[in-house]
């Protein structure tokens, strides 16, 4: 950020008490220009034992494989944005009433939390959009795991097959420190 949004003069990184951490301040009108982590929402959106992914069509990992998924908007609600990017990006329907949480986590080097459902198709059908150069339902064996848009994930690729397959489902959070990512299932005997 170079300049401010309320009145356009410049801005400089400082810390103004009685904060403790770095704001861009503006030099003029004084206004704190916070900065926050912005939230992705996806959705792994199923069919019998596969799961519906994109060829990303855009950048980043333009060509790569990934799950629809895209930036929650100003006054939305998470489920909605869910489902929202998933038309978007395949034109597919999901099963709102049975649409449940999978994982939250955070992208730290990318001020990034993300908010992960699953919920199982209307019915298969889907196509390509701008978006998506491919679109399509893969079963565990067959998703192109070299391909894979986010390697440093591929652990939750193999999760949510897992649960998939066994019809057993629980409440995850991540956290990726690097290319380390920790993955721990909720307890909700605790
Ligand atoms: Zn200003």
């Amino acid at each position: 950020m170079k300049f401010c949004s309320e009145c356009g003069a410049k801005v400089i990184k400082k810390i103004c008490a009685p904060d403790n951490r770095e704001r861009y301040c503006c030099t003029s009108c004084n206004t704190i220009h916070y900065q926050n982590p912005k939230v992705l929402v996806s959705c792994y959106a199923t069919w019998e034992d596969k799961i519906l992914w994109i060829r990303r069509n855009t950048e980043p990992c333009k060509g790569l494989w990934s799950a629809p998924s895209g930036f929650l908007e100003e006054g939305e609600d998470l489920e909605t944005a869910a489902a929202r990017e998933l038309y978007e990006e395949t034109h597919a329907e999901i099963d709102r009433s049975r649409m449940q949480l999978h994982m939250v986590g955070n992208l730290r080097a990318m001020n990034q939390i993300y908010i992960v459902y699953r919920a199982p198709l209307v019915k298969p059908d889907f196509c390509t959009t701008e978006e998506a150069s491919e679109v399509r339902l893969f079963r565990h064996a067959e998703f192109p795991i070299d391909d894979f848009a986010y390697p440093e994930v591929a652990d939750n690729v193999e999760l949510i097959y897992r649960e998939l397959q066994n019809k057993q489902y629980d409440v995850h959070t991540g956290v990726l420190e690097g290319d380390n990512n920790i993955v721990r299932t909720v307890d909700r005997k605790d």
